[in-house]
């Protein structure tokens, strides 16, 4: 494959497209026109933007590179979910989910390669933070979600950042990425049909609530209390829950907006009614929804799943404290849909292929 080390268009908000085609002496209008051929027709090249001068086109292609991601393989579930696994310029891997409601598709992206808040039930942190990706190959995950998308006549319709990585550790680079999507020239997707989740950075949760509050947040809290959370989650011990509560009711006070609360269930850790009693209590009557996930078992870590009667004794005994709580419907149950799954089984494969490479050398 050919790297092309030039930024991806996908980087550029509109504003910044303009100003760069003035700066080029170019006209402002055309960022318009780059932008229907990039998010509206999707082109590939920069050759098929054909109502650009022959002259315009030249300068993108020295300056810009529309080839941010390469499909290096998907897995489709019975119940419509698509898991890619995408290569990078510089062979790095992730993955990009789409996902089925009654409401639309929404696509799930990855902000980092890998991640470094190290929450001991993800498999995505296992190697730690490889690189913050670019805003453009955020965006590119999208349309190349779209592209698969527009086969089925269908479309993007809402996006969650809860892929690979803690999205407010790459900040600058999502909220380019937040703007391209968002922009009525780009994917025109509804701020309010955008969710962004957090294991807990409390200081960009504040940000978050002054400057970007139409977007929905999610909070990964996963435990009622500081001792399983830190265990569960690291990031605890520099923002344990007193601090990180007081920041989400911020949220929800300065924005009039619900919050999400995400709260993996993991067998015999924090899983039972007194843990829901607990959690209950530390929510109070703040204006949220509890996201129970059932976790899947992850094959690198110890946690088990929490069986199915005692799911519903949990919801219910939130339920019975006046808490807004749902069980997360599963997606793509029948491939390796837990985050980072697919992108390890890659590596273990890369790596045995490396083994057996080296082997046969040696034996040579
Ligand atoms: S769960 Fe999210 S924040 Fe935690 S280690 Fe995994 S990718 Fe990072």
């Amino acid at each position: 494959m050919v790297i092309d080390l030039k930024p991806l268009i996908y980087d550029m908000r509109f504003e910044a497209l303009q100003q760069w085609l003035e700066s080029k002496g170019e006209k402002k209008f055309r960022a318009g026109q780059i932008f229907d051929w990039l998010y509206v027709k999707r082109v590939d090249q920069f050759e098929q933007m054909t109502n650009l001068s022959k002259s315009l086109r030249d300068l993108l292609q020295d300056h810009f590179t529309l080839a941010g991601l390469r499909e290096i393989t998907h897995q489709e579930s019975a119940d419509g979910t698509i898991k890619f696994l995408f290569s990078l310029h510089d062979g790095h891997a992730i993955e990009t989910v789409i996902m089925r409601h009654n409401y639309g598709n929404s696509v799930c992206v990855t902000t980092q390669v890998g991640c470094r808040i190290g929450c001991t039930f993800c498999a995505s942190t296992i190697g730690g933070l490889k690189r913050d990706l670019t805003a453009g190959e955020i965006v590119s995950q999208v349309l190349m979600a779209q592209k698969m998308l527009d086969q089925q006549e269908q479309r993007a319709s809402h996006v969650v950042v809860m892929g690979i990585g803690e999205p407010f550790e790459n900040f600058t680079a999502l909220l380019d990425f937040l703007y391209v999507i968002n922009h009525e020239r780009g994917l025109n997707i509804g701020q309010r049909h955008i969710t962004v989740s957090t294991s807990g950075i409390v200081p960009k949760i504040y940000a978050w609530a002054d400057d970007m509050n139409q977007f929905n947040l999610a909070v990964s809290l996963h435990a009622p209390n500081n001792e399983i959370r830190s265990r569960l989650m690291p990031i605890n011990r520099g923002f344990p829950l007193i601090e990180l509560m007081k920041a989400c009711r911020y949220y929800v006070d300065k924005t009039g907006r619900r919050i999400t609360f995400e709260y993996g269930l993991f067998g015999g850790v924090n899983d039972k009614p007194a843990h829901a009693e607990e959690l209950a209590e530390l929510i109070g009557d703040l204006n949220c929804h509890v996201n129970l996930i059932p976790v899947n078992y992850v094959p690198e870590r110890e946690y088990t799943r929490t069986s199915r009667d005692d799911i519903f004794a949990f919801l219910k005994t939130l339920q019975n404290k006046g808490i807004n709580a749902t069980i997360r419907r599963e997606h793509g149950s029948d491939i390796a849909a837990a985050c980072g799954q697919l992108r390890a089984q890659h590596a273990q494969k890369d790596q045995k292929l490396t083994k057996e490479g080296k082997k046969e050398k040696v034996s040579k």
